[in-house]
């Protein structure tokens, strides 16, 4: 792995929402794995990039919260879920980015905004070009773009999905 971090978008990269007509997931059990996702993500040594291993971060977009479907609390919860079900463990504090403004409310973490990507990159003390971006939007790859580091489709990322 010749990155330092990886950051997953979570809804439609790691996830998706099983109601339907429903975009994101609200509650638990509103959600499972994509294919593959899981079969690529335990065979990655995760770890800190202190001691040689390759990091793993979330910046998710939950603007379900400015809208009253859920809570910070329990969106936060739920992509913790989401990566122990994807990679086997918890995830540290400040390896879980959300985002939980309304998409009228001009913030700058809300994607394709940098601050999440950036935030994540000085938590794990690493530089943007050793920064990958894995994610299923043209946000997703603007916030890349916006942060300096390295973009991937979720589709190229997961095979066979
Ligand atoms: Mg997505
Ligand atoms: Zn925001």
């Amino acid at each position: 792995m010749k990155y330092d971090l990886v950051i997953f978008d979570a809804d439609g990269t790691l996830r998706r929402c099983t109601v339907p007509g429903q975009v994101c997931p609200n509650q638990p059990g509103q959600w499972e794995l994509l294919p593959g996702v899981a079969e690529t993500l335990s065979g990655i040594e995760w770890g800190s990039p202190s001691h040689g291993r390759t990091a793993l971060g979330i910046a998710s977009n939950q603007a379900g919260i400015a809208r009253g479907y859920l809570t910070e609390e329990l969106a936060r919860k739920m992509l913790e879920d989401t990566v122990e079900a994807a990679a086997g463990f918890r995830p540290i504090p400040g390896s879980v980015e959300l985002c939980p403004h309304g998409t009228r409310e001009g913030c700058s973490c809300r994607k394709p905004g940098p601050l999440m990507l950036q935030r994540l990159r000085d938590f794990w003390k690493t530089v943007p070009a050793r920064t990958l971006f894995v994610g299923d939007m043209a946000s997703d790859r603007g916030a890349a773009l916006n942060a300096g580091c390295a973009f991937r489709w979720a589709a190229d990322f997961f095979p066979g999905v």
